[in-house]
C-alpha cells in the first residue's frame, strides 16, 4: 500500500481541541477515501479501513506509549524525569542515574517492546527498569543494546536495528529510520560517541553516549502511521517517501542544523498533523514539567510553531499536554 493511500485514509480523524494546541486549520485530506491495495491480476481494488486504529499517549519529552489492539509499544519512554541542572542553567553532567519506580509502573505498566532513538538518558535511562518490570524487549542501535545489557537487560531481549528495517509485530508495523542527533551551538554533541561492547554498569548520565540516533515509523498494517523523533535533526534523504500523517517533531535546540524543520516537514510531504515533543521541562515529574524547559524554550515552542504553519498551513499543529492522548 502507497504512503498516500495511508494518509487519505486518515483524513477523517481529528485532533482534540487542547488548551496549548494551536487553532487548527484544514485537515490535510479533506475528503477521505478508502484505502486501496493491488489485487493479484495487478489492479487497484479498494480494501476495507483498518480496524481498531493504534492511540498515541505522549509521555513527556520525546516518550510515546502506542496502543495497538493486541500490543503496547514504548517509544524512549522517560518518565523518572530526575534533576539534572539543565532547566535552571546550572547543568550537572555527573548527575547520578536514579529510577522511579513509581512513576515506572504508574505510566509504564505493560509494554511488549520498547524502542529507543538514542541512548542519551532522558531516552534510555528507564528504559532497563520498564524492561524488567514488562518483559519487553528493547530496539535501538548497537549502542543503546550495549547500555541496556550493562543496565541489566538480558541480551535476549535486546535487538539492534540500524534503520531500513520495517518490523511486523502484527497489529503494529514499525519502520526504522536512520536519524541524526541535534547539534549545539559549537555543531558538536553533547555526549557524542558509540559503544563497541558493554560497558561497566552506567552511573552518571555522562556514562551514556548518544550513540547514534534512529527514529521510528510506528502504523498500524496498511493504516495511519507516526513518524517519532528524539531529537531536532534529521538525514532528510533517508526520509524520502515516508509520507507519515503524524510527526512528532522535537522542538529541542536546532539553529546549528540549517532549515531543519523546513526541509523535514518538507521530505515528510508536510505531515496531517505535527507535534511538538521535547520542549518540556523533563528535570520535573511528569504533571510539574508540563512547561516549557527554560526561558529559551520558551521563545522557541511559539517560533516552532509558527514556522509549522508557514511551511505546512494545511497541518494541524498540537502541542500536547503530558499523558494526553491522540488518535493516529
Ligand atoms: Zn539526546
Amino acid at each position: 500500500m502507497s504512503g498516500l493511500s495511508r494518509r487519505t485514509l486518515l483524513g477523517a480523524a481529528t485532533v482534540p481541541a487542547l488548551p496549548l494546541a494551536v487553532a487548527p486549520v484544514a485537515p490535510a485530506a479533506a475528503t477521505p477515501s478508502p484505502s486501496s491495495s493491488m489485487s493479484p491480476s495487478g489492479s487497484r481494488v479498494p480494501t476495507a479501513r483498518p480496524s481498531g486504529l493504534a492511540a498515541l499517549t505522549w509521555l513527556g519529552n520525546a516518550g510515546w506509549r502506542i496502543e495497538g489492539t493486541r500490543s503496547v509499544t514504548l517509544v524512549d519512554p522517560y518518565v523518572t524525569r530526575f534533576d539534572t541542572g539543565l532547566s535552571r542553567g546550572a547543568f550537572v553532567a555527573t548527575t547520578p542515574l536514579t529510577v522511579d519506580e513509581q512513576a515506572v509502573a504508574r505510566h509504564c505498566p505493560r509494554a511488549d517492546r520498547i524502542l529507543v532513538t538514542h541512548s542519551h538518558w532522558d531516552h534510555v535511562a528507564d528504559v532497563p527498569a520498564i524492561a524488567a518490570r514488562t518483559g519487553a524487549t528493547v530496539f535501538g542501535t548497537r549502542t543503546t543494546g550495549f547500555v541496556a545489557r550493562a543496565m541489566g537487560v538480558s541480551a535476549t531481549r535486546v535487538v539492534d536495528v540500524r534503520g531500513g528495517e520495517v518490523l511486523d509485530f502484527g497489529d503494529v508495523v514499525v519502520e526504522v529510520v536512520r536519524s541524526l542527533h541535534s547539534r549545539n551551538a559549537k555543531h558538536a554533541i553533547l555526549f557524542p560517541g558509540t559503544l563497541t561492547d558493554v560497558p561497566a554498569a552506567p552511573v552518571s548520565i555522562a556514562d551514556l553516549p548518544e550513540g547514534d540516533t534512529l527514529s521510528y515509523v510506528v502504523g498500524t498494517p496498511g493504516g495511519p502511521r507516526a513518524y517519532l523523533s528524539g531529537a531536532s535533526d534529521a538525514d532528510v534523504r533517508a526520509l524520502s517517501d515516508l509520507r507519515p500523517d503524524v510527526a512528532a517533531v522535537p522542538v529541542a535546540a536546532a539553529d546549528a542544523t540549517h532549515d531543519y524543520l523546513p526541509r523535514l516537514l518538507e521530505t515528510l510531504d508536510r505531515p496531517r498533523t505535527v507535534v511538538a515533543v521535547h520542549w518540556d521541562d523533563f528535570d520535573a515529574p511528569l504533571g510539574v514539567g508540563e512547561r516549557p524547559l527554560d526561558a529559551s524554550m520558551g521563545q522557541r515552542l511559539p517560533r516552532f510553531v509558527d514556522e509549522v504553519k508557514r511551511v505546512s498551513p494545511r497541518s494541524t499543529v498540537v502541542v500536547p499536554r503530558h499523558l494526553q492522548r491522540l488518535p493516529l
